[in-house]
């Protein structure tokens, strides 16, 4: 049997763009590779979930869990991988704060199945067919996951060791996170306090965004696709909707560096645990008026509030799910 430190990398509610992004570490994943046994990765390996049940509790000493908690499938893996697991790391937006998948927590479970399944312009579903849990069929049982009410992150589901935010995160910084690591178990140093944000820089995109920013007062609020946009000025002076000043830097300002705005996709600024609010009182501070009437104008330019400052981070928002009755523990049965 292998002496290496044990690694597992898991794919819950997300898109896989994380899974990928590792192997954007290019052939340091040899070194990886190297330095630990990697005992369950599905996208890359067939190993089955009965192989990790079958281990020891804290077996594996790293386990990088991407996705958020959409399913009883998602739940049960997060769980299962906690308990195998010394170190449990929230690895990519969905699982820090929900990312995409949770934007559906501004609906509901049967609104988003009717969509999906019957009612999207790509669906031919005349009977409204939905997936059942149990169907059978002549050769058996066959089974599907509950699809939950409510999208969760890691950490609203069970206990979390670190994050590591982006969508997906830097290639940089993986091979940062994974240097630190194995520097830490190879010498023995001592880990990281619990809870930090790994991979990640501690203040925000703005103050690692390469464009000159004066906070400009304005009178209005134009699209990307609608304005060429000075090169070397801030966006958000420009009228355009930049989530930099609400969003923690650690990606070197990939997108304003590239002309486009900051989506807000390395989670919340530090010290702020919401980053849609908080992104709503850096505009409150650069709206030039005082006149109501012309303020709800202004924001009126912003189009989709809601996918814009949460785009990210709606499992976590403050002000997220209006629920009557509140969800049980699995995230069913509150409505919106
Ligand atoms: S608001 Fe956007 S464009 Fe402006 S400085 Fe911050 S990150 Fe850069
Ligand atoms: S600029 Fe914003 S959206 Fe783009 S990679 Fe960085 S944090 Fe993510």
């Amino acid at each position: 049997m292998s002496s290496k430190p044990k690694l597992a990398l898991y794919w819950a509610a997300s898109c896989g763009g994380c899974e990928i992004a590792v192997l954007d570490i290019k052939e340091k994943i040899l070194d990886v590779d190297a330095f630990f046994d990697v005992v369950f990765w599905p996208v890359a390996v067939d190993f089955k979930v009965k192989d990790v049940e079958a281990m020891q509790d804290g077996e594996i000493d790293l386990c990088l869990f991407n996705g958020a908690v959409r399913t009883s499938d998602n739940e049960y893996m997060a769980e299962l991988l906690r308990r195998k697991s010394k170190i449990m790391v929230a690895f990519g937006s969905c699982a820090c704060e929900g990312c995409i998948p949770a934007l559906s927590n501004t609906t509901t479970r049967a609104a988003t199945l009717d969509w999906v399944f019957a009612d999207s312009p790509s669906t031919v579903n005349p009977d409204r067919v939905m997936p059942q849990t149990a169907t059978e069929t002549p050769v058996g049982t066959i089974e599907l996951p509950e699809f939950w009410e409510t999208v969760r992150s890691l950490e609203q589901v069970t206990d979390v060791d670190y994050f590591v935010p982006g969508c997906p995160p830097q290639a940089h910084q993986i091979w940062a996170v994974l240097e630190a690591v194995i520097d830490i178990m190879e010498n023995d140093k001592p880990l990281p306090p619990k809870g930090t944000v790994l991979g990640a820089g501690d203040k925000t995109c703005c103050d690692e965004c390469p464009r000159e920013r004066q906070e400009k007062k304005i009178k209005g609020f134009v699209r990307i696709h609608e304005v060429i946009p000075d090169p070397d000025q801030c966006l958000l002076d420009q009228g355009i909707v930049c989530m930099g000043p609400a969003t923690r830097s650690g990606c070197g300002g990939l997108c304003v560096a590239a002309g486009v705005p900051c989506r807000g996709c390395y989670g919340p600024a530090p010290n702020s645990k919401d980053q849609g609010t908080k992104m709503v009182a850096a505009l409150a501070s650069v709206i030039d008026s005082d006149d109501p009437e012309e303020i709800d104008r202004i924001l009126d330019g912003i189009v989709d509030p809601i996918g814009t400052f949460y785009r990210f981070s709606m499992a976590h928002a403050t002000l997220g799910r209006v629920t009557i009755g509140a969800p049980d523990s699995s995230g069913n049965g509150g409505e919106s």
